[in-house]
């Protein structure tokens, strides 16, 4: 089925033109000019779009509050932010909205399309793909014995094709995108979730913020690598019980950080 995309911009011939090239490549395609607007079409069940497209700068409402008002409310459609060039800040302050991958303006179209059916493709990764981290688990040397990952079937995901990694008496549900610790459940961003899902991957190891945001977010290194540290911030508040002391996801200093599921050096 043909992906449905909202397209949030309030310049109209940039709009007019995404619209236009989105629809070649096969999209179904929605514009708003306004942050209002895109607001109350996502928060409507009646409609059903796969991916957003959203501009920062908007009258009213910008997009940096959309994507965050969208999060609050636990409505996680994939964000692709369309940020001005040269603005650190805004890529910063886009992923902490819950942007899920960010474009400067002005962009190439072909970069756009292939971002979109990046975002789209990840998505359907995250749904559906456990085979990787079924080969992290199986590896052995890095994790330990007591982590591991079990396909589920319940009343809510009948999907066989979930995937879960278990950790110290907490569960990250790819699938659904949700990290449940005993009765609370924390909801993930798309990139929240691809970054727990490549340190775990990486298990035991150090991983650069260079490598993270080159392979999490193919983004180029002259990036603000602090959009990493936030990101950090942000989940060690999910999966620390006391997020200041932090057991599983380690900072190695002057490197980057480092997924440990089972501590074993206890202080
Ligand atoms: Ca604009």
């Amino acid at each position: 089925m043909n992906a449905t995309v909202l397209v949030v911009e309030d310049e109209k011939h940039l709009a007019d033109g995404l619209r236009f090239n989105l629809e070649a490549e096969g999209y179904i395609v929605e514009t708003v000019a306004d942050g209002e607007s895109a607001l109350g079409l996502l928060l409507d069940e009646s409609y059903k779009f796969d991916a957003v497209v959203l501009d920062v700068m908007l009258p009213g409402m910008d997009g940096f509050e959309v994507a965050a008002r969208l999060r609050e409310v636990g409505q996680f459609i994939p964000v692709l932010m369309l940020t001005a060039r040269g603005r650190p800040e805004d890529v910063l302050h886009g992923f902490e909205s819950g942007a899920d991958d960010y474009l400067p303006k002005p962009f190439e179209l072909a970069i756009l399309i292939a971002r979109l059916r990046g975002l789209l493709r990840r998505r359907d990764w995250l749904r559906h793909d456990s085979e990787n981290l079924r080969a992290a688990s199986t590896q052995g040397q890095t994790m330990n014995a007591d982590s591991q990952l079990t396909s589920r079937q319940d009343e809510t995901h009948a999907d066989a094709t979930n995937d879960l990694f278990v950790f110290d008496g907490k569960t990250i549900d790819f699938g659904a995108l949700e990290l449940r610790v005993g009765e609370r459940r924390v909801r993930l961003t798309l990139m929240e979730a691809e970054l727990l899902r490549y340190l775990i991957r990486h298990a035991g190891r150090a991983v650069s913020r260079k490598a993270m945001l080159e392979d999490v977010w193919n983004l180029s290194e002259d990036t603000d690598t602090r959009a990493i540290d936030n990101f950090i911030v942000r989940l060690r508040k999910y999966i620390e019980d006391e997020p200041s002391k932090p057991r599983h996801l380690l900072t190695v200093r002057s490197v980057g950080y480092r997924f440990v599921a089972t501590p074993t050096n206890e202080r």
